[in-house]
């Protein structure tokens, strides 16, 4: 079933809700980068959270980077997503194999470590990059975007994301939400979400359920005060092109590129986000490096 993003909205228009299934996406992650279980966990997470944050965006055709760097044996975690909530991602250590936690679950923030940052990065083509960070709380991922909501944009938010990984280390379920409080949310619509979400089983448990998006926000913000607005398909993609690749070995400038032609002749770059190897000639350097000269 292809994964999907819905948005909904309570009728008293105090709380709006994104909510997205992910299994598809983070299985294909786990495909692409041979994912243990842990960084399944993680990766997925922070790719479920870039469906979410990219649907979020206004523009058109802006992008949303999430690096999660908390100095943690998993290193850094990447997920840039667009508005349209489809997603890419890397992860520093994908094959980290850690002990599970005391009560059998994966150990996600000790996989990531408090020690660092989460930095949000907002290209909205038009305008200067918007870029916000705070500082890692838990490691764990979803408490760390709530904290950065409301430090970093002002925004009360609840964040839930989770991933079950099978022991054969493919993907059950994946999805979350992101719950955001408007300014003038009624007190008893805001009391009542508090209350739901302390007594709701976790998402992937109501994935487990049977639950589709719709019926999972309509649990969340209350059945009576539930209105779903749209639902849209999200995914895994990598958008790398040879023109993309050219503008990396440009950026490393003339002298660099030159030795790459003098010791080698040729250039291998592997796409961090699908694995996908681009191959450069020498004929094809010798020209990059004098396209780089004259820039
Ligand atoms: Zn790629």
């Amino acid at each position: 079933m292809a994964d999907k993003l819905t948005k909904g909205i309570t009728k008293d228009r105090g709380l709006r809700i994104y909510a997205a299934s992910t299994t598809e996406t983070v299985q294909t992650a786990q495909t692409l980068h041979g994912l243990f279980p842990t960084p399944s966990a993680a990766l997925g997470r922070v790719l479920t959270a870039g469906v979410l944050m990219g649907s979020m965006l206004k523009e058109d055709d802006g992008n949303i980077t999430i690096q999660i760097k908390g100095g943690g044996p998993i290193g850094t975690i990447i997920a840039v997503a667009g508005s349209d909530g489809f997603v890419k991602g890397c992860v520093g250590n994908p094959k980290l194999d850690i002990p599970l936690r005391p009560d059998g679950k994966l150990n996600v923030g000790g996989a990531v470590g408090t020690d660092g940052f989460v930095n949000i990065i907002k290209d909205l083509k038009l305008k200067e990059p918007y870029v916000g960070y705070v500082p890692i709380q838990t490691g764990e991922i979803a408490e760390d975007l709530a904290y950065y909501y409301q430090q970093s944009e002002q925004t009360a938010s609840a964040v839930g994301l989770g991933v079950l990984v099978n022991p054969d280390c493919s993907i059950k379920h994946a999805g979350g939400f992101i719950v955001q409080v408007m300014p003038d949310c009624p007190e008893k619509t805001l009391a009542a979400l508090e209350k739901r979400l302390q007594t709701l089983p976790t998402f992937n448990v109501m994935q487990e359920q049977g639950l589709d998006n719709s019926e999972i926000i309509m649990r969340i913000l209350g059945e009576e005060n539930t209105e779903i607005l749209e639902e849209s398909e999200v995914g895994y993609r990598c958008d790398c092109s040879t023109e993309r690749m050219e503008r990396a070995i440009m950026s490393l400038g003339r002298n660099e590129i030159q030795s790459m032609i003098d010791e080698t002749g040729d250039a291998e770059i592997v796409c961090h986000f699908c694995n996908k190897a681009y191959h450069f000639n020498r004929e094809q350097l010798i020209k990059l490096a004098e396209k780089s000269g004259r820039e």
